[in-house]
């Protein structure tokens, strides 16, 4: 035990008094109240990251028929297709990254047999065929933009 002077009345008192005995100033709070605090923090700070983390799978997560390969491979189209329309890559970039999606997609359908797959596919080959034709023909961006809205929708369960 030693002795401290009161930060108020500049008595000397103990160190282990919680109140001061001469102008009866509260020394140390409770301790556990701090503990409290830490604990209701933790749990609001919790449970706001998980609220956090369903809005994002709520509206970003893959339809329940479609496997993780196929949802991967389509965002990627997706991006390519975007990249073309805002032209920060060529015709020909563009549809040689969309053919090896295709050809990915066509082995991944091999196995998984999942008609989502083939479907996605299609859509792909879809963009790519309208991507010729519009720097053929002249059409405008609207029609490729139409067929990347179709993947869109195929690939983000919000949009279906
Ligand atoms: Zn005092």
């Amino acid at each position: 035990m030693a002795l401290i002077k009161c930060p108020k009345c500049e008595s000397e008192i103990s160190d282990t008094e919680k109140i001061c005995p001469n102008c009866k100033i509260v020394l140390r709070e409770n301790s556990k109240r701090p503990i409290i605090f830490l604990f209701v923090g933790i749990s609001i700070f919790i449970i706001v990251l998980l609220s956090v983390a369903f809005y994002m799978s709520d509206t970003k997560s893959m339809p329940t028929d479609m496997d993780t390969d196929t949802y991967n491979l389509g965002v990627s189209a997706l991006s390519i297709t975007d990249d073309f329309i805002d032209t920060k890559i060529t015709l020909s970039e563009a549809q040689t990254k969309l053919e090896s999606i295709t050809s990915s997609l066509d082995q991944l359908y091999v196995t998984n047999k999942n008609k989502v797959t083939l479907s996605v596919k299609e859509d792909v080959t879809s963009i790519s065929t309208i991507m010729q034709s519009s720097s053929t023909y002249k059409y405008t961006s609207s029609t490729v933009t139409e067929k990347r809205n179709l993947l869109a929708r195929e690939i983000y369960k919000d949009l279906r």
